[in-house]
Protein backbone atom coordinates (compact mmCIF):
# COMPACT_ATOMS: atom_id res chain seq x y z
CA UNK A 1 0.00 0.00 0.00
CA UNK A 2 2.89 2.20 0.42
CA UNK A 3 3.96 1.23 -3.26
CA UNK A 4 4.47 4.32 -5.84
CA UNK A 5 1.73 4.75 -7.78
CA UNK A 6 0.69 6.56 -11.35
CA UNK A 7 -0.27 9.83 -9.11
CA UNK A 8 3.21 9.45 -7.82
CA UNK A 9 4.65 9.45 -10.84
CA UNK A 10 2.28 12.02 -12.14
CA UNK A 11 3.32 14.48 -9.10
CA UNK A 12 7.16 13.79 -9.85
CA UNK A 13 6.84 14.13 -13.34
CA UNK A 14 7.31 11.18 -14.78
CA UNK A 15 3.70 10.41 -16.27
CA UNK A 16 1.91 12.94 -18.39
CA UNK A 17 -1.43 13.95 -16.92
CA UNK A 18 -3.41 17.32 -17.93
CA UNK A 19 -2.46 19.70 -15.18
CA UNK A 20 -4.76 22.17 -14.21
CA UNK A 21 -2.90 23.78 -10.75
CA UNK A 22 0.22 23.03 -9.28
CA UNK A 23 2.01 24.56 -6.29
CA UNK A 24 4.71 23.35 -3.67
CA UNK A 25 2.23 21.01 -1.96
CA UNK A 26 0.02 19.44 -4.43
CA UNK A 27 -1.09 19.38 -7.74
CA UNK A 28 -4.89 18.70 -9.77
CA UNK A 29 -4.92 17.12 -13.12
CA UNK A 30 -8.59 15.85 -15.01
CA UNK A 31 -9.42 12.74 -14.11
CA UNK A 32 -8.63 10.22 -17.39
CA UNK A 33 -11.83 8.63 -17.27
CA UNK A 34 -14.21 11.47 -16.09
CA UNK A 35 -17.78 10.81 -14.30
CA UNK A 36 -18.71 14.26 -14.77
CA UNK A 37 -18.30 16.72 -17.29
CA UNK A 38 -16.04 18.21 -14.82
CA UNK A 39 -13.46 15.78 -13.07
CA UNK A 40 -10.45 17.02 -11.41
CA UNK A 41 -8.32 14.88 -9.05
CA UNK A 42 -6.00 16.94 -6.17
CA UNK A 43 -3.42 15.07 -4.53
CA UNK A 44 -0.83 16.30 -2.57
CA UNK A 45 2.78 16.12 -3.17
CA UNK A 46 3.17 13.83 -0.18
CA UNK A 47 2.48 9.93 -1.12
CA UNK A 48 -0.01 9.72 1.98
CA UNK A 49 -2.16 6.44 0.53
CA UNK A 50 -5.01 6.67 2.33
CA UNK A 51 -6.88 9.64 4.10
CA UNK A 52 -6.70 7.26 7.10
CA UNK A 53 -3.05 6.68 6.77
CA UNK A 54 -2.95 10.81 7.46
CA UNK A 55 -2.10 11.93 10.89
CA UNK A 56 -1.66 15.13 12.79
CA UNK A 57 1.58 16.43 11.13
CA UNK A 58 -0.39 16.42 8.09
CA UNK A 59 -3.38 18.64 9.09
CA UNK A 60 -2.27 21.96 7.30
CA UNK A 61 -1.68 19.94 4.50
CA UNK A 62 -5.13 18.55 4.73
CA UNK A 63 -6.61 22.33 5.18
CA UNK A 64 -4.63 23.35 2.37
CA UNK A 65 -5.92 20.60 0.07
CA UNK A 66 -9.90 21.96 1.06
CA UNK A 67 -9.12 25.40 0.02
CA UNK A 68 -6.81 24.50 -3.19
CA UNK A 69 -10.14 22.72 -3.99
CA UNK A 70 -12.00 25.66 -3.86
CA UNK A 71 -9.60 27.54 -5.38
CA UNK A 72 -9.71 25.40 -9.16
CA UNK A 73 -13.86 25.12 -8.81
CA UNK A 74 -13.53 28.92 -9.17
CA UNK A 75 -10.60 29.09 -11.92
CA UNK A 76 -12.63 26.29 -13.39
CA UNK A 77 -16.32 27.91 -13.19
CA UNK A 78 -17.76 25.92 -11.48
CA UNK A 79 -19.04 28.42 -9.01
CA UNK A 80 -20.50 26.69 -5.87
CA UNK A 81 -21.83 23.83 -7.45
CA UNK A 82 -19.25 21.07 -6.74
CA UNK A 83 -18.51 17.90 -4.97
CA UNK A 84 -15.72 16.44 -3.30
CA UNK A 85 -14.98 12.61 -2.83
CA UNK A 86 -12.82 11.13 -0.84
CA UNK A 87 -12.62 7.55 -1.74
CA UNK A 88 -11.08 5.51 1.30
CA UNK A 89 -9.93 2.14 1.13
CA UNK A 90 -10.87 -0.33 -1.47
CA UNK A 91 -14.03 -1.11 -0.15
CA UNK A 92 -14.82 2.40 -0.70
CA UNK A 93 -13.76 2.38 -3.90
CA UNK A 94 -10.45 3.70 -3.64
CA UNK A 95 -8.59 2.37 -6.64
CA UNK A 96 -5.29 4.65 -6.75
CA UNK A 97 -3.65 4.28 -3.50
CA UNK A 98 -2.58 7.93 -3.30
CA UNK A 99 -4.39 10.08 -1.58
CA UNK A 100 -7.06 12.16 -3.82
CA UNK A 101 -9.49 14.72 -4.12
CA UNK A 102 -12.33 13.91 -5.93
CA UNK A 103 -13.64 17.58 -7.88
CA UNK A 104 -16.58 16.91 -9.62
CA UNK A 105 -18.99 19.40 -11.27
CA UNK A 106 -21.35 20.45 -14.34
CA UNK A 107 -24.10 17.94 -14.18
CA UNK A 108 -26.66 17.94 -11.67
CA UNK A 109 -25.22 15.78 -8.59
CA UNK A 110 -27.75 13.61 -6.81
CA UNK A 111 -27.65 12.52 -3.29
CA UNK A 112 -26.91 9.50 -2.05
CA UNK A 113 -23.92 8.94 -4.32
CA UNK A 114 -24.06 5.17 -4.85
P1 LIG B 1 -10.39 6.24 -6.80
O1 LIG B 1 -11.21 5.14 -7.37
O2 LIG B 1 -11.07 7.10 -5.80
O3 LIG B 1 -9.05 5.72 -6.31
O4 LIG B 1 -10.09 7.23 -8.01
C1 LIG B 1 -9.07 7.02 -8.93
C2 LIG B 1 -9.38 7.89 -10.11
O5 LIG B 1 -8.21 8.03 -10.87
C3 LIG B 1 -10.45 7.32 -11.07
O6 LIG B 1 -11.50 8.27 -11.21
C4 LIG B 1 -9.68 7.11 -12.38
O7 LIG B 1 -10.49 7.40 -13.50
C5 LIG B 1 -8.53 8.07 -12.24
N1 LIG B 1 -7.30 7.75 -12.92
C6 LIG B 1 -6.63 6.58 -12.91
N2 LIG B 1 -5.47 6.68 -13.59
C7 LIG B 1 -5.39 7.99 -14.01
C8 LIG B 1 -4.43 8.73 -14.74
N3 LIG B 1 -3.30 8.17 -15.20
N4 LIG B 1 -4.67 10.04 -14.99
C9 LIG B 1 -5.82 10.61 -14.54
N5 LIG B 1 -6.76 9.96 -13.84
C10 LIG B 1 -6.55 8.66 -13.59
Amino acid sequence: MSEDTIFGKIARGEAEANIVYEDDMCLAFRDLYPAAPMHILLIPRKPIPRLCDASAADQALLGHLMLTANKIAEQEGLGDKFRLVVNNGEGAGQSVFHLHLHIIGGRPLKWPPG
